[in-house]
């Protein structure tokens, strides 16, 4: 029997909204194809490379047969004893590593699953719009209903906690540094979720895969610093932007130990865990690696400064933050995001990801990501000037 591909699916994928990136990659072979040079500000992967010692000791474990059975527990244990370390020198905040941290195989695979674990089918769940698209996809997945939390410039595209008064969701997400909008929380804003989570009998899944990712010195504030977080909230980490190791598939979710517990649970039917060596090279990037974060740091503010001048000289609106690896622009005359992205594409070759891609309150923006080499970033820049000075005419 052979089907066609959209009758081989089941229907909560052939519901799925587009996704828009995968036709952005179409677009963009097709003007390979055609000579184009393409410069790929779309997606967030980062270019730098894993720390040496990170790589050195991959090296060093992945000869160790000990570690190529599953993942043995011992391996665990070690792993999240070193991540309460980092939390608590990092944040000041004491955690039990046996309850509160377990191993995800990246933040992506985590916050994909956690819905699945802890929702009922029909059960509620509180989603920013524009976000990452994973936390809609997984909720659906799990059966449950997203009700949208607009994430708006006036508010600091920090979800508006009055308008939630009186709802009772039965998790909400959030992700600051933020993806798409770039924009940072306080402390004082996860004090006011976490009172408003108790009152509402809510669970929140903080998304901190950008924690380290910040300029200025700026530092972000876990949710887990705020008093009785831990009652109601995990925060996912990743080594994926902090460390360079995007393809390495490996973070941590951190706090109540009543979601750590279910996310185990659901986690082992499905997955037997993370590499044991890659675990123990993450060890060596929490103890080692941060010191190459500063050098990272340096690459991305160059990289931002390329492309915040050219906005500017275009005239263009953008978020200006102090964190993540993206820029967060207004298109030129509201002109929709994904007109824009194919327009410029086709112009001078620069691929940036349409706002519409993040959700319905992304449209009439777009966002760049500065996970290119600098060089790179630099001709990128000058044709996006040049570029949005013709859509401006
Ligand atoms: N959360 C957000 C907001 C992201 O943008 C990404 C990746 N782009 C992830 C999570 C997933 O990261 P990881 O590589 O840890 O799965």
């Amino acid at each position: 029997m052979r089907l066609t591909d959209r009758e081989a699916r089941a229907s909560r994928l052939r519901t799925l909204p587009a996704y828009l990136f995968e036709e952005l990659v179409r677009i963009r072979c097709r003007s390979e194809e055609r000579g184009i040079d393409v410069i790929d500000l779309s997606i967030g992967d980062p270019d730098l490379g894993a720390p040496v010692a990170v790589v050195e000791a991959l090296r060093n474990y992945a000869g160790d047969p000990r570690l190529h059975c599953y993942t043995p527990p011992w391996v665990i244990d070690k792993f999240a004893s070193a991540v309460g370390g980092w939390i608590k020198r990092r944040y000041g905040v004491d955690l039990d590593p046996a309850a509160e941290i377990f191993p995800v195989i990246g933040t992506k695979e985590g916050l994909a699953h956690l819905p699945l674990a802890i929702l009922d089918p029909g059960e509620v769940a509180l989603v920013p719009d524009p976000g990452y698209p994973v936390y809609s996809r997984a909720v659906w997945f799990a059966g449950g209903r997203v009700e949208w939390m607009q994430l708006k410039a006036e508010n600091g595209f920090l979800p508006d906690l009055d308008s939630l008064k009186g709802k009772k969701p039965r998790l909400v997400f959030v992700n600051y540094p933020n993806n798409p909008t770039s924009a940072v929380a306080t402390l004082d804003f996860y004090a006011r979720l976490v009172a408003w989570a108790q009152d509402a009998n809510a669970y929140v899944a903080s998304d901190a895969a950008y924690s380290e990712i910040g300029f200025d010195g700026g530092r972000s504030p876990s949710i887990l610093q705020v008093p009785g977080a831990r009652e109601v909230a995990v925060e996912f980490h990743s080594f994926s932007k902090t460390f360079n190791m995007a393809g390495w598939r490996v973070g941590f979710v951190a706090g109540q130990p009543d979601l750590v517990g279910a996310l185990k649970t659901l986690k082992s039917n499905i997955d037997s865990g993370v590499f044991g060596p890659i675990l123990m090279a993450s060890i060596a990037a929490i103890e080692e690696g941060t010191q190459g974060l500063e050098a990272t740091l340096g690459e991305y503010a160059a990289r931002r400064s390329l492309v915040f001048r050219a906005l500017e000289a275009s005239g263009l609106e953008y978020h200006r933050s102090p964190a993540t690896l993206y820029i967060w622009a207004k298109t030129p005359g509201g002109v929709p995001s994904l007109e824009f992205a194919k327009r410029l594409l086709e112009q001078c070759g620069v691929l940036v990801a349409p706002g519409i891609g993040f959700g319905q309150g992304g449209e009439g923006y777009f966002r760049i990501s500065v996970t290119c080499p600098t060089s790179r970033v630099r001709v990128a820049a000058e044709r996006l000037e040049e570029a949005c000075r013709a859509f401006k005419k």
